[in-house]
């Protein structure tokens, strides 16, 4: 399930699970509400996409404003398909604009309050984390390789290890990313998801010489691997690239795409 949220023309997702919590902002983004153009019209949230820096700083901007985030509060990282998570604090803030990135980390999270924890996404599965017990928060960007590194039983992992959370207080929402559908691989990538673990070609069907994985049920099977709840674990069941006209998507568009974002922090 999902909640679509309209502050004027800033459109922006939630989860019915996570609304719940008034000490809790999150938000997935839309396309809608930002100033870019062209492939990147309009809230496109990525420098290294092609668009002009100076539009996409006016959209982080904005999109900081509507949901009352104080852009120096935010922490981005560079993110190249791993599944290295990385726990947060204050001296990570304050460099959204300023062009210095924490490299090689695709999942984040934190106890402490007032860090934005921000993650980037066009078809790969964002997965948002929080444990109402102890106070924690956590984003995961989990594209088909992060899903096959199990991303989402790290950060659930991380949550255990670090913050002594039990798994069955943890929530967890999968945003809007690729659908099985559209999630079209071949046989080389097949083999390495049924390589990885047997079980996922239960999440597996084929369309002639092609393969289709459902990257949120496996993420889901690998969260509740580690001991997550099933009715905690929220499928916003959208798809970017089925709703591009809403969502930016790298297949969709040729490669030619802004960025969306997946926000989550503790007030
Ligand atoms: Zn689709």
């Amino acid at each position: 399930m999902y909640k679509l949220n309209d502050l004027q023309d800033f459109k922006y997702v939630t989860f019915p699970s996570f609304d719940g919590y008034d000490d809790l902002i999150h938000c997935f983004t839309t396309r809608n509400g930002g100033v870019s153009d062209g492939p990147f019209k309009s809230m496109n949230i990525g420098f290294r996409t092609g668009d002009s820096a100076e539009n996409v700083k006016r959209n982080v901007e904005i999109m900081a404003e509507k949901l009352n985030i104080n852009v120096d509060n935010i922490v981005r990282t560079h993110q190249t398909h791993t599944n290295n998570v990385m726990y947060v604090t204050e001296e990570h803030k304050g460099k959204m604009l300023s062009g210095s990135e924490i490299e090689n980390v695709d999942g984040l999270y934190t106890d402490k309050k007032n860090i934005a924890l921000m993650s980037f996404h066009a078809d790969c599965t964002p997965i948002f984390f929080y444990d109402p017990v102890k106070k924690a928060a956590g984003i995961a960007h989990a594209g088909w390789r992060g899903t096959l590194l199990n991303i989402a039983g790290k950060m659930v992992r991380a949550f255990i290890d670090d913050f002594n959370s039990e798994p069955s207080d943890i929530i967890a929402a999968i945003g809007p990313s690729l659908c099985q559908d559209c999630f079209e691989v071949d046989k080389d990538v097949a083999d390495l998801f049924l390589n990885e673990n047997s079980e996922f070609e239960k999440y597996m069907k084929t369309k002639g010489s092609k393969y289709h994985f459902n990257l949120w049920e496996i993420n889901s099977f690998l969260m509740r691997k580690e001991g997550i709840e099933e009715k905690n674990i929220e499928l916003s069941n959208l798809c970017t690239k089925c709703n591009n006209h809403m969502f930016f998507s790298h297949r969709g568009q040729g490669g030619k795409r802004g960025l969306l974002a997946g926000i989550i922090m503790m007030k």
